[in-house]
């Protein structure tokens, strides 16, 4: 591991007036998350678990593609949001409409048509049958961040549900609903920590910083050299895997101890935050060796699974 060069903001950023704070998920997503993993699972020590990931992101599109159009979110609770500065589609105080155990559905129809091993179709079956209930407490947890509330085999299957439904309903809300947070590092669209930054590539926002949501993909805009954990702006610490280009760094901070991978779209820009965070798990373990916490989740890692 070697410590990367650190930028100079001066030299990197445009006026905040001139920059869009929020880019929405494009309806594409997951067709272009699964072209990703495909790629990389190509030759990766972890190529089965990508694999996977790719028919299931293939589900989440197909699901994505058919999934009910839904009524809007009631004006007072909106008006509510707006004054309080909260997330219009908050995880945590948003009442879930059930129609997400539809896209689980129609996610877990089109994965048990694929050839997968024989406990991957044990899970799929289970969660077929699991009752409203039991789904809602999954569901849950993994809004609540807690991984660990959930089996490790059943995690990929909800949140891949679960992020097909937000999509579905930030997609449809237009960037115009939603309003800054306080707390910076957090989705301005549904309150959750992000799973990767992007520097973004080509257009107005090249060069610049957007914090990716862990769930729903929406991209929001954060300075560059500043802690997306804590927004302390000393001792950021950029880290690479010796022998890549890169493109994937972690970005840590002396105050809150944390890291968050920056992803340089700059370098490739067919780069997923979701898809090559997974892919660059070694440099996880060097920042967990180097006492240092990951300050945002990947939904597809279970945290006992590491
Ligand atoms: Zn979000
Ligand atoms: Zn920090």
């Amino acid at each position: 591991m070697t410590e990367a060069r650190i930028l100079e903001i001066g030299q990197i950023e445009t006026p905040a007036g001139e920059i869009r704070f929020l880019l929405l998920p494009e309806l594409d997503l997951f067709s272009r998350r699964a072209g990703r993993l495909r790629l990389l699972a190509n030759g990766h020590s972890l190529g089965d678990y990508l694999t996977f990931l790719a028919l299931l992101a293939d589900a989440q599109q197909a699901a994505l593609n058919r999934f009910p159009t839904l009524p809007p979110p009631d004006p007072r609770g909106l008006a509510l949001c707006r004054k309080h500065g909260m997330p219009l589609l908050a995880t945590r105080t948003m009442t879930r409409n059930p129609v997400w155990r539809e896209s689980l559905t129609m996610i877990l129809e089109q994965m048990s048509d694929a050839a997968l091993p024989t406990a991957t179709r044990e899970t799929i079956n289970s969660l077929m049958q699991a009752s409203k209930i039991g789904l809602e407490e999954m569901a849950d947890s993994v809004l609540a961040g807690d991984l660990d509330g959930i089996f490790p085999q059943e995690l990929p299957f909800v949140a891949a549900a679960l992020q097909v439904y937000w999509v579905k309903m930030a997609s449809a809300l237009g960037e115009e609903s939603f309003g800054r947070l306080e707390q910076g590092g957090l989705c301005p669209v549904c309150g959750s920590p992000p799973v990767a930054g992007l520097v973004r590539s080509g257009g107005a926002e090249q060069g610049l910083r957007y914090l990716c949501c862990s769930l729903c993909a929406s991209q929001w805009h954060m300075v560059r050299i500043k802690c997306s954990s804590c927004e302390s702006t000393h001792g950021i610490n950029h880290y690479i895997l010796e022998g890549t280009n890169g493109a994937i760094k972690a970005e840590s901070c002396d105050d809150c101890n944390r890291y968050l991978k920056l992803i340089c779209l700059e370098k490739d820009r067919q780069m997923d935050a979701t898809a090559d965070d997974l892919a660059t798990l070694a440099l996880d373990m060097l920042m967990d060796e180097d006492g240092k916490a990951r300050s945002g989740p990947n939904l597809f890692l279970h945290p006992g699974s590491g």
